[in-house]
Formats: structure tokens, sequence, C-alpha cells
């Protein structure tokens, strides 16, 4: 293990060949520490100018600033900022980047994790892991678009960016097995390394380093704010993480309850548990009893575990009492049921593109799941089925996003595909704009990325699509 006094970082790989060295903070425990190390390994190469720290907030999710007993303790965010200007790197190279989604006029929209998985209808789990992507890495590896952009023309040659990470082996089998230096993207724009300078450090070492450490860690690691116990949550990032602990879980429902109640709004809507068997655990009794007893309703024909969305039409809509509907729609004036049909007939098309995505997008995750455990021939018809699932659901998503620009002017979609940070001109068409848009749309989406895991998994064993020359 490296020394936590010298600050010697794993397989450290030469700095000076980046145009860009962009560490990623959380804001918890391990990015403190790996932000020093990193820094002094940049330092002493000559480089630290060339670093600009990024901190993917997760909104609601993330642990909040609190005052307890008169003292103010600060949030992750505040933290993530905290622990770049601690070690050298002025405020303006700082990033903090969250997650957005175009609006129909152009502008961006806050699209949280949670916003994700409510959309999707499914949680992430073992062996689709899509949070990490939608969350984090995706989020500021989309930041980077326009400088690689701007730096691919310049250098005429694609960017070199290492990209920094506080993961360590200590935190899990997966985390243990992930290669302290790789090579994560390699394309005509950008060849992107990833590196994790504390790999190999230990929870009690980084402990240790932080009883000196010039950062304060965030609150919630101790039993109360400010004890200093480590006795609290053993983990940061989202305070509600579908693969914390049971007891890091717990804890969580009982310092953010009304968080915890958003995400069992979210199971109970989309018929999908965050993590099943902690049903019993909800802090709103009434809820529990809830979650316990509505009837999960399967699709006619589709595959075990998708669930229509409680909402719009019989089946699956919850019985109503007759004082809550109102009069049935035989007894409605005919313009209000000639309105009732309009909206029912959009609310179907509406139904049938969610229910559309959601099936693309579980069967991905399921592929990509199962992918971990196939070889050879297997893994190969994994990933041909695969690839349909992702033109299909590209497909769907593009005209999806036309019919959302539909009417909107030209101007708009330009400025729409400016605010996603691509390139793009007046003088492109209309259809190569949308095209870009949903492209850059549906790269963000769980379906895609489980696609891309998929593909980038099966290659790392020898099975492409793209036969070898
Ligand atoms: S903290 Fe947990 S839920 Fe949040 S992105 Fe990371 S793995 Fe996913």
């Amino acid at each position: 293990m490296p020394s936590p006094i010298t600050n010697q970082p794993s397989a450290a790989p030469d700095l000076t060949s980046y145009d860009l060295l962009a560490p990623q903070l959380s804001g918890g425990k391990d990015s403190a520490v790996m932000m020093a190390v990193f820094m002094d390994a940049a330092r002493a190469a000559g480089v630290d100018d060339r670093v600009i720290s990024y901190h993917s907030s997760l909104g609601v999710l993330e642990w909040p600033p609190v005052v307890f007993d008169g003292v103010r303790y600060p949030g992750e965010s505040e933290l993530a900022g905290l622990q770049s200007a601690a070690f050298g790197v002025p405020a303006d190279r700082h990033v903090e980047v969250t997650r957005t989604m175009p609006g129909p006029d152009g502008t961006r929209m806050p699209h949280s994790l949670l916003t994700e998985i409510a959309a999707y209808g499914r949680f992430p789990r073992k062996g689709s892991p899509y949070c990490r992507k939608a969350a984090k890495e995706g989020v500021v590896s989309s930041a980077w678009t326009p400088m690689v952009s701007r730096l691919t023309r310049e250098l005429g040659r694609p960017v070199r960016i290492l990209k920094v990470l506080g993961l360590r082996s200590d935190e899990g089998a997966d985390r243990k097995k992930r290669p302290a230096f790789r090579t994560v993207q390699a394309n005509s724009a950008r060849i992107v390394d990833e590196w994790l300078p504390v790999k190999d450090w230990t929870t009690d070492a980084v402990k240790e380093w932080h009883a000196g450490a010039p950062v304060p860690y965030c609150w919630t690691y101790d039993s109360v704010p400010g004890a200093g116990d480590w006795l609290g949550s053993s983990r940061c990032s989202c305070s509600l993480c579908v693969f914390a602990s049971r007891r890091d879980l717990l804890l969580t429902i009982g310092r953010r309850p009304r968080l915890a109640n958003l995400y069992a709004e979210v199971e109970q809507a989309r018929g999908d548990s965050f993590r099943p068997g902690l049903a019993d655990h909800r802090p709103d009794p009434a809820r529990r009893t809830l979650r316990g007893t509505r009837p999960r309703h399967r699709l006619p024909g589709r595959r075990t575990g998708v669930h229509r969305p409680a909402g719009p039409g019989p089946p699956s809509a919850p019985a109503r009492a007759p004082q809550e509907t109102g009069a049935g729609p035989r007894h409605r004036p005919r313009a209000v049921r000639r309105l009732h049909r309009t909206h029912d007939h959009a609310r179907r098309s509406l139904l049938k593109g969610i229910l559309l995505m959601m099936t693309t997008t579980q069967r991905l995750l399921d592929l990509a799941a199962d992918a971990s455990g196939s070889h050879d021939a297997d893994l190969m018809l994994l990933l041909h089925e695969a690839s349909e699932l992702y033109q299909q659901g590209f497909e769907d998503l593009r005209r999806t996003v036309a019919a959302r620009f539909t009417g909107v002017p030209s101007r708009s979609l330009v400025a729409a595909v400016t605010a996603a940070g691509l390139p793009c001109d007046a003088s492109q068409d209309r259809d190569e704009l949308l095209l870009v848009l949903a492209l850059a749309e549906w790269e963000m989406t769980p379906a895609a990325m489980a696609y891309s895991q998929l593909a980038e998994d099966a290659a790392r064993r020898g099975v492409s699509l793209i036969p070898e020359e």
C-alpha cells in the first residue's frame, strides 16, 4: 500500500502527455485524498496549469449542507469546490456540471438521476450500474465536448484527456478488479485515459490522512455532524445508493426521510424496487402498507418484471371511488367527451412511447448483465440482439425528438443543439440537426450506456460486431 505520508500514487502515467488533466471530485473522503496525491504529481511534472477539476452535481440526491448546534457543515458540491481550491486549482478551473435535457424552446432543464430512474422505470442493479455513467461520468464527458471540438481543430489530432478518479480497491470487488490505469475511450476526437492514483489506499489510511487534511470531510460520515468519529455513513455520493450497505441505507432513511419518500413514490409509480426486501423500513408506515399491498400489474405478453406504470387507463390504475372520478364518460357532455377522447389518445400514444423505451432499456440492461457470464458465440448473440435494440431505441428517440421540435423555428433548434455543446451551424438542414440532437440525448440514456458497456466488455474479450481486417 502506498504510504499516505509520501502520497505515492498508483501506476503514475506520464502527465505531460495530456492536454487536459481532469480530476473528478464527488466531494467525498476519497476525492480529497485523490486530489492531494494527484496535484502533488501534477506539480512535480510541471503541468498543474493543465488541471481542470469537475464535480457532477447530483442535485437533491447529494448530501446537503446542514446546520447543527449552530455550526454549518458544507454539502457535497461545496466540499468538491473546497477540495479543488485546497490543493491549488484556481476557482475558474473548477467546473460544476449537472445533467440536463433540452426543453422544447431550446433551454436546458435539470434531469436528475431520480428523474432518469422515474422516466425509465427501473432502478440500477448489480450488472447494470447505469447510474454511474448517467449521473457522473457521462455528464462530465459531455461537458468536455465543446473544448474537444475546439482543440481537435487547433491541434489537428485527437485531444488527450486524463480522467482522474478517487476509486479504491477497498470499496468493493468490482473496484478491486479495475486497473489503476487504462484507456477508456479512443476516437478521432479524443483519447481518454483513466487513472486511479489512490486505488491501493486502505479506508483506514484515508481516515488517518483526513486527521491532518486542509479540508473538512462530509458531516454524514460522523454519528452526528462534527463528532469526528466516522460512525455515520460509510460512503458519500448519492444519499440513497442502490449499492449501499443495509446499515447505510437505514441511516439515510432516518436522516433524509423526505428523500426516502420520494424514492418510495418512484418505486410505487414504476413497480420496481429500489432494493428488494427494504420495503419494511420506509419511514412512513402508511406508505409501507401501500407499497406492500398495492397490486403490481403485468403487461399482457411482456417479460416478467415489466410493469405498466401507474397512471392512465385500466387495468393498471388503482380502483377509485366514484366520488373521486366524478360522473363516468357516458354522462359527459359531447364536447367534453370529444376532449377526453383526444386526451386519451394522446395519453395512449405517450404511454406506448414510454413502454417501448422501457422495454428496450430493460432488455438492454438485462443483456448487459447477462454478458458478464457469456463467452464467444453466446456473447456474440447477445451483442447482435443488443445492437438491434440499440438501433431501434435510437430510432424511437429520434422520432420523439422530431415530434418535440415540430413547429419550433430552426433558429431555436440550432440554439438547442448549441446548448447541448454540439458543433453546428445554421446552414445544416433540420433533419441533420434533429439527428445530432437525438444522438446526444440517446447516448445519455441508460439503454445506450448499457449497450456501450456491453460492447466495450465484449471487445475486451475479443468479441466484436466489426470484423477484424
Ligand atoms: S452513488 Fe450509487 S446510486 Fe449514485 S451513481 Fe453512484 S452507484 Fe449509482
